[in-house]
């Protein structure tokens, strides 16, 4: 087995330095133990912070797609794949009863139809459920409102825009290139999209969101969200799911005033994290399947080749080369 080890904890921008790639012999499988093999493994925002709660020494957190090759558990059987919260790691032992989670669940793939069981950790995994459940409950918008999604052509804003527009609404995106803009506006179906590097927040709304903002889903936070904040409707909803902004910065993100907005408008702000629908977890995956399968709902992965190359596909992610979901296929 081959798993990274967080060396140091990060300062600014993630670094290869920051990690250590180390090999080990795995025990034998127990009763009720399954060993699984990686095949996908997932780049998300959360991991550049969540690691900081440990000490370095652990294995870099993050989840995977992995297929099993030894199974002694009722509930697992060779070929099948799983959906595990194991690390960043080639090989995994598991006890499916057992199994201490850290920030998802484990859980077998469902049927998706033949889909790649990359789609697992993507549109029809934790970031598809992050869009589904976050954009449908937290906002909860109603047809014929103008919804706007920060870190649109990422793997969470792409479905939220998407499913918005299922649901009626008029979406704006802010993404960070011209070709994610074009991608999101010719390929996606959103009605507007702003490159956030080149264009002022304030006029991009003017434009693409003439009657205000009802509801704004937010990966991003800082400067943007405060001006989209600032353009809402009376009774707006904002979804606070992330601010990726931050994430890199080790001091102080600059100080942005949004309260005279909330105040006269009324305005709902509510955080939110996916695990909170862990109940409802194969609702959203097999209602995403199904927009999928009739052609409403369209996704992108940017997959980096190579389980050595995690390290530069996370920076890579929080740069923003990835269109859709980021994975390393091993
Ligand atoms: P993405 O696929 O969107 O990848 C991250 C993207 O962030 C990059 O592609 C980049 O796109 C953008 N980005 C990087 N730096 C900045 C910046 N300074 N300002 C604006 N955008 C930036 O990731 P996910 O879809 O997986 O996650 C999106 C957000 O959702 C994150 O904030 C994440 O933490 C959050 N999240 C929250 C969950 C929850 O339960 N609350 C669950 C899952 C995700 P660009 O080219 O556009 O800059």
């Amino acid at each position: 087995c081959k798993r990274f080890v967080l060396a140091r904890h990060f300062k600014g921008e993630p670094k290869p330095s920051d990690f250590s790639l180390v090999t080990e012999e795995l025990p034998p499988i127990k009763d009720g133990e399954v060993l699984a093999e990686a095949e996908f493994l997932s780049l998300d925002p959360y991991m550049r912070v969540y690691v900081l709660r440990r000490p370095p020494g652990g294995t870099m957190i993050g989840g995977q797609v992995a297929r099993v090759l030894e199974s002694k558990s009722p509930d697992y059987k060779v070929g099948d794949h799983v959906v595990g919260d194991f690390g960043w790691r080639t090989h995994t032992v598991f006890n499916p009863e057992a199994h201490e989670h850290t920030l998802m669940r484990t859980y077998k793939l469902p049927d998706i139809g033949g889909l790649s069981p990359s789609l697992g950790l993507g549109v029809l995994g934790m970031p598809g459920n992050t869009a589904y459940f976050g954009l449908l409950e937290v906002c909860r918008p109603v047809k014929g409102e103008t919804v706007v999604v920060s870190g649109a052509a990422g793997a969470v804003g792409s479905i939220v825009g998407q499913i918005a527009k299922i649901k009626g609404c008029r979406v704006v995106g802010f993404a960070g290139s011209d070709e994610k803009v074009k991608w999101l506006t010719e390929e996606l179906g959103f009605d507007a999209a702003y490159n956030y590097k080149t264009t002022r927040p304030r006029d991009a709304l003017k434009d693409g969101a003439p009657k205000g903002v009802d509801c704004y889903f937010d990966n991003v936070g800082g400067e943007l969200s405060s001006s989209v904040i600032n353009r809402m409707n009376y009774g707006g909803r904002v979804a606070v799911c992330g601010s990726i902004s931050s994430y890199n910065a080790d001091g102080l993100p600059k100080a942005t005033i949004i309260q005279p907005a909330v105040v006269t408008n009324e305005l709902k702000i509510e955080g939110f994290l996916v695990t909170r629908w862990n109940d409802r977890w194969g609702e959203g995956i097999l209602q995403n399947l199904k927009w999928i399968q009739d052609g409403k709902l369209k996704y992108e992965e940017t997959v980096t080749k190579g389980f050595e190359n995690m390290p530069s596909a996370l920076v890579g992610m929080l740069r923003g080369d990835n269109t859709g979901k980021a994975v390393v296929k091993v």
